[in-house]
């Protein structure tokens, strides 16, 4: 039984101070609550929130998780922070290679594949974005598209490393805009990748490997969608940033 992940990414919102009384309202509102150990919870706020954040869920099962890193430990790598740097502040999960680092900012599939690598090498939980544009799915290729992303991030990744992996299937048409896949379009992704990962690692690997959901999930749609036999999860953003409607996620997962 793969234990269900939901993580928020609070992307490019929130200021320290909002973060922390965010952070505040989330461990209070699961604090001795049953549903909140059956299910790995995370959150990622912004980098210059991280240590404050930390400080206020230790001690709590939410876990902090980092919207992206380098994959060098230290130098001339202007505006970016390495795997050293966040592990030191706690963080246990990375977000890799979500859709707006790759469209907006040149996020390659072998920067990706370096990253989880590192991350990987240094104890931490890469989670792997990958997802198709609404055009590659019109044009019936989101099978190859996604396939591409996943095998290019796992270059070099041993079975061993590979089980400990997250993937986060999010269809780009899907983030932010409302419109998420249905149950049917999401397990049938989920399951081709769990398929590919079979192939390239084995059976028990592929089963081991937690594949989140990501794509205007919010708590209406949520238990369908966990309810699928691949979905093992869910990677959050407009929906994690408020409490109640975060919580309603982790209450269906
Ligand atoms: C995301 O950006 O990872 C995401 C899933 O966003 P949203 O939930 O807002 O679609």
């Amino acid at each position: 039984m793969r234990k269900k992940i939901i993580v928020g990414n609070w992307k490019m919102n929130k200021n320290v101070e909002e973060s922390a009384k965010l952070a505040t309202e989330l461990v209070a509102a699961i604090k001795g609550q049953a549903f909140a150990e059956k299910v790995e919870i995370g959150i990622a706020p912004t980098f210059l929130a991280l240590d404050r954040v930390a400080g206020i869920i230790k001690g709590s099962p939410i876990k902090l998780a980092a919207q992206d890193v380098h994959f060098e430990n230290q130098g001339a790598f202007t505006s970016k922070v390495s795997v050293d740097m966040l592990k030191a502040l706690g963080v246990t999960h990375v977000i890799l290679g979500h859709s707006e680092p790759r469209t907006l900012f040149g996020e390659t599939d072998a920067a990706v594949n370096k990253k989880t690598l590192k991350v990987l090498a240094e104890g931490l939980t890469p989670i792997i974005c990958v997802g198709e544009t609404l055009a590659e799915r019109e044009s019936n290729v989101t099978e190859k598209v996604v396939g591409t992303q996943v095998r290019a991030a796992y270059q070099g990744v041993s079975a061993a490393d590979a089980a400990k992996t997250v993937i986060a299937y999010e269809p780009v048409w899907a983030i932010g805009t409302g419109r998420n896949a249905s149950d049917d379009q999401a397990q049938a992704v989920h399951k081709f990748i769990r398929g590919l990962l079979s192939e390239m690692y084995g059976s028990p690997t592929a089963e081991a490997i937690r594949i989140q959901y990501g794509g205007s999930m919010k708590p209406e749609n949520a238990a369908g969608l966990l309810k699928q036999p691949d979905v093992d999860g869910g990677l959050i953003g407009g929906a994690a940033l408020k409490a109640d409607a975060f919580l309603g996620i982790i209450r269906a997962a």
